[in-house]
């Protein structure tokens, strides 16, 4: 029988965002266990030092963090994105913001752009 690969949730926020993204990491933290996370260089930092749990760290966002996330979630790598991204702030790497929207929706992965989305993915039956 084929061992089910535990999936992975990639976790980004934008500077205005990371404060949420760190407390709602805390809240979710007995659910996140179970999960492999990884996210951009920032946003991973945060969380594993706020949690304690390990985040697989990727370049930050304007550096190319989004696109590298992007790229596991074409490759079937990555299947949820957490993703606190800031509608009040004009972004350096909007462009790669946009790709990394719409490669989500490309493969059809649950992708959260606020709290009260990531609440119901993180405790979807689904999961
Ligand atoms: P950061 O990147 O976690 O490295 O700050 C997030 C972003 O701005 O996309």
């Amino acid at each position: 029988m084929k061992k089910k690969r535990q999936k992975t949730i990639a976790l980004i926020a934008h500077d205005n965002k990371k404060h949420e993204i760190v407390n709602w990491a805390l809240e979710n933290k007995e659910l996140l266990k179970g999960y492999a996370l990884c996210g951009t260089g920032t946003t991973a930092k945060l969380v594993s030092e706020a949690t304690g749990l390990e985040v697989k760290r990727y370049l930050s966002g304007p550096l190319g963090g989004d696109q590298q996330i992007g790229a596991k979630v074409a490759e079937g790598k990555i299947d949820v994105v957490i993703f606190f991204w800031d509608p009040l702030q004009t972004q350096p790497h909007d462009p790669d913001v946009k790709a990394l929207l719409r490669i989500a929706v490309v493969y059809d992965i649950p992708i959260a752009t606020n709290r009260a989305t990531a609440e119901y993915i993180i405790r979807s039956s689904l999961m």
